[in-house]
């Protein structure tokens, strides 16, 4: 007999359901706001888990998805191309930075990311070599599947599957020219082992929007020069202005052999992952030998309406002053962050581009600290969806938020400090 389907049957990501509210029901959004059934109205501090880039809704992106949708909605990418796929690969390497020149398409962060590995992995084999180790920061977070989970940071989130991953050579986080030097020792003996180093570059999301300075990156990124080791930027979080620039990768003028994004690409709307590569690794695959191509791909790679969503946000780049409200919000979170500085509740304020974290000094610090979901609690009852990552309060706003939302979101965490006091 087939059960009952329960008024709620839907299992949500990263969600207790024996502890957890019931969500929030929503049913429309536009700019920074998220409007719920109940009438009540949120102001989006988290982009909607980093995604929403101008805003939700914007009319050009939503147009664009629209005529998409009812020109070519779908075509197998192994053996068709189209414009919006074109279009796209020639805007995401204008953008990009320079060296990257293919586009490999797929579904989402964590498939940019395997994608990835698989690349630095095959491009090795393609030439010859054994070389299976990958090299990743302390505490990085590349996604939820296999290959990403194993570059990830081994703790709560992977501890079930931990004997299933594979084993990586973890580096500090180069917070300090002593930190830098100690990856490049560790990096040293094992480079003829090392496929790829990856890294998040700037800002560790998942880790708690933990920072560390382009001067770092730079020097990482010349070590794997210098050791024939293939350098992977994750810019899933930071690409697309998160940072102050386009990339953060261009902030510390570094060039990656493999960049991954996802989440902001299309402004929010749709899936889509690009894992971009520099002609050489794409070269390695080249052949009259079938069995050294890239055996990689999903049902919806080059999906042309996720395509057109992000050309159109691309666009949207060029025709709204995009990076001057990237430059505002900055200069807000700036201002705002100073006065929690000195607070005796706050360990650390961090700040890069559109990424603010305000690092609370709870007893329980870390993600399953008990304060994350009474915080998140309190500021949704004043209309902001705030989402922390344990005792760290962040915010990664819309590009279109205004001052004064920011502002207010800022009031609101300034008053939850008083939570920590009981
Ligand atoms: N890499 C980074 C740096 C991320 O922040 C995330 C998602 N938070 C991912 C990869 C995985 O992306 P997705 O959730 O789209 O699979």
């Amino acid at each position: 007999m087939k059960t009952a389907v329960r008024a709620d049957a839907l299992w949500r990501p990263y969600t207790q359901h024996a502890l957890a509210d019931e969500p929030l029901a929503v049913s429309g959004a536009s700019g920074s706001t998220l409007v719920l059934e109940d009438g009540r109205r949120l102001f989006d501090a988290v982009s909607s888990w980093w995604v929403t880039l101008h805003g939700h809704a914007h009319p050009k992106i939503a147009a664009a998805v629209a005529e998409q949708a009812g020109r070519l909605e779908q075509a197998l990418f192994a053996d068709f191309t189209h414009e919006p796929a074109r279009r796209l690969a020639e805007g995401l390497l204008e953008i990009a930075p320079a060296g990257l020149s293919r586009v490999f398409l797929s579904d989402d962060g964590s498939t940019a990311v395997e994608a990835a590995l698989k690349m630095a992995v095959g491009h090795w084999a393609a030439r010859g070599e054994r070389r299976t180790m990958i090299a990743a920061l302390e505490g990085a977070y590349h996604g939820d599947t296999f290959g990403a989970m194993s570059a990830s940071a081994r703790g709560t989130f992977t501890a079930p599957y931990a004997s299933m991953l594979f084993d990586v050579l973890r580096l500090p986080l180069p917070v300090d020219d002593a930190a830098a030097r100690e990856c490049r020792r560790l990096l040293e003996p094992q480079a003829g082992r090392l496929a790829a180093l990856i890294v998040e570059p700037l800002v560790l999301g998942a880790a708690g929007m933990r920072m560390y300075p382009p001067r770092a990156l730079a020097e990482l990124r010349r070590v794997c020069s210098e050791l024939g080791i293939l350098f992977i930027a994750d810019e899933v979080m930071t690409g697309f202005g998160r940072t102050g620039t386009m990339f953060a990768c261009q902030a510390a003028d570094v060039s990656p052999d493999i960049l991954c994004c996802s989440k902001g690409i299309t402004g929010g709307f749709l899936p889509l992952g690009a894992t971009l590569a520099t002609e050489e690794v794409f070269s390695s695959f080249l052949s009259e030998d079938r069995a050294r191509t890239f055996f990689h791909g999903h049902s919806y790679t080059g999906n042309p309406i996720a395509c057109a969503a992000a050309v159109a946000s691309l666009e949207v780049f060029k025709t709204e002053p995009v990076l001057e409200r990237i430059a505002r919000i900055g200069a807000a979170h700036e201002r705002h962050l100073a006065r929690f500085a000195e607070r005796p509740e706050v360990a650390q304020v961090r700040r890069r581009g559109t990424i603010a974290a305000i690092e609370l000094a709870a007893s329980d610090a870390g993600y399953l600290s008990g304060l994350g979901p009474r915080l998140r609690r309190f500021y949704i009852e004043r209309g902001v969806y705030l989402r922390p990552l344990g005792n760290v309060v962040y915010m990664i706003p819309p590009y279109c938020s205004t001052e004064e939302e920011l502002a207010h979101a800022y009031r609101v965490i300034e008053e939850s400090l008083a939570l920590l006091a009981r």
